[in-house]
């Protein structure tokens, strides 16, 4: 590695004790920046390579509710606004008990290079809160967003930084954060929160966009290869908003999901998934995928292992960070697989993502293969400032173009640095690249 990205790694190492996640992420984005430091050293002058890794702002604030039981509940509230070179922090807010700083961290850099792939204008931000929303009601989720937004508004805008959705934050969420903004400001905002409801500012196609986009960017892989999704099998994990529908658009393209999960479990259904039945059990009852294979004959439940185990063509991670183990890519590859799109953030190990590309299987990482949703997110943002409402097949359109962009970006980056078919140095790049500009263009801010 170049002395001065090891320079910045170890240092950043040193001062962010206890940060796993964050480090991981930050080692894979230095370690492919290599050979853009080599031949443009002005990269890693002006201090850029240091203030890149040091987001811009760090909000940690206290959230109190009050539960069904008249308990006083504490959680803690995050939002890391990481770098707004290329426009608004953007990105979104995790609730799940697993979250602290390092997992904010590690998402809102992975947000920075994500987000400049899709050249939408949009800086990189993440945030959330160690509430687990499993087994609250509908009340105690309300009031529970309700005062997260109480701290959270000071720090948001259209034109500052726009949350959206991730783990544990869907349209139900979205929608009691939006309320509590208009309650505090006074103001129908309707681009500082993307992900809302179709009625109130809502873009079609944002709910699908992150799994439809991961396997749109999985067909443009195999199209690459002079190969196609269709008749395919496929493994997804997760049974949430990106794994439900990256297995529609699947379908939709001819392939075959026969998996899904969540953290309880998980079901292989030889026959295929039934979506209907698997939205009716997620979306509506909010249940458990055991409930699934309960109800479907043909599928079988486990409440050990994971879905890695079962032989398919393409591999779609759709759960959350290393979620794929070294033994699950030997596994993979061992039953053949050639494809590997990520909808989560960071579901391969980095010893799994050496695995796949040694074997010339086709890996992407999730900055370029998730970046649909954010993408759409953006999309519902440019709807929101022009006061329009854009068709289904018009915006679906618009992200399956964002998803091929990315794609062939990413390719031709990787060529010109001399990694042909290198989805993780074309995305790094390509992403570093944009936003670097920008940071040398403004000066030392
Ligand atoms: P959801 O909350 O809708 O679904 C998450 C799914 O993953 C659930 O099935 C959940 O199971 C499972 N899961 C979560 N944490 C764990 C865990 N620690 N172990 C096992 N299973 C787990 O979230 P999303 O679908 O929105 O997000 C999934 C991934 O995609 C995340 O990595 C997110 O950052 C990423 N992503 C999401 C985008 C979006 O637009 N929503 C955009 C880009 C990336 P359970 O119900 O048991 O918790």
């Amino acid at each position: 590695m170049h002395p001065k990205l090891e320079k910045v790694l170890s240092e950043t190492a040193a001062r962010n004790p206890g940060e796993p996640e964050f480090l991981q992420a930050l080692t894979e984005v230095m370690e492919s920046l290599d050979p853009i430091i080599e031949r443009h050293p002005e990269y890693a002058d002006y201090g850029l390579l240091e203030r890149l890794t040091e987001p811009e702002r760090q909000i940690i604030f206290r959230v109190p509710w009050v539960n069904d039981r008249g308990e006083v509940m504490v959680n803690r509230g995050y939002r890391v606004e990481f770098n707004s070179a290329l426009g608004p922090y953007k990105g979104g807010l995790r609730f799940h008990k697993s979250v602290n700083r390092n997992i904010i961290k590690f998402l809102g850099f992975e947000q920075i290079f994500k987000n400049a792939l899709t050249n939408q204008g949009i800086g990189g931000g993440k945030g959330g809160s160690d509430f687990d929303p499993h087994g609250k009601s509908d009340n105690e989720v309300m009031l529970f967003c309700q005062s997260f937004m109480t701290e959270l508004y000071r720090h948001i805008g259209e034109r500052t930084d726009v949350p959206a959705g991730d783990i544990g934050v869907g349209g139900r969420e979205i929608g009691y954060l939006f309320g509590q903004y208009k309650r505090l400001t006074g103001v129908h905002e309707a681009g500082v929160l993307t992900g809302k409801g179709l009625g109130w500012g809502g873009s079609l196609v944002r709910t699908e966009a992150t799994g439809y986009g991961q396997v749109m960017f999985a067909q443009f892989m195999a199209e690459d290869r002079g190969e196609s999704l269709e008749g395919r099998t496929c493994a997804v994990s997760g049974s949430g908003n990106v794994a439900i529908y990256a297995i529609e658009k699947a379908q939709q393209m001819g392939a075959k999901p026969v998996t899904c999960s969540d953290s309880n479990g998980w079901v292989y259904d030889p026959e295929g998934i039934d979506l209907d039945l698997l939205k009716e059990i997620k979306e509506v009852k909010r249940g458990r995928v055991r409930d699934y294979a309960a109800a479907r004959p043909s599928a079988e439940y486990h409440d050990s292992g994971n879905v890695w185990v079962v032989p398919v063509d393409v591999a779609l991670p759709a759960a959350t960070q290393n979620e794929v183990s070294a033994d699950d890519a030997r596994e993979l590859l061992k039953n053949g697989v050639k494809i590997v799109a990520e909808g989560a953030n960071m579901p391969c190990v980095p010893e799994a993502i050496e695995l796949f590309q040694e074997a010339k299987c086709a890996y992407a990482p999730g900055k370029a293969a998730n970046a649909g949703g954010v993408g759409v997110s953006a999309l519902e943002m440019q709807q929101n400032a022009s006061r329009d409402k854009w068709s289904f097949e018009y915006t679906e359109g618009k992200l399956r173009d964002m998803m091929k962009s990315i794609h062939d970006d990413c390719l031709e980056t990787a060529e010109e640095y001399g990694k042909p078919g290198d989805y993780v140095y074309g995305a790094n790049i390509t992403g570093f690249r944009r936003v670097a500009d920008a940071m040398l263009a403004h000066g030392v801010v």
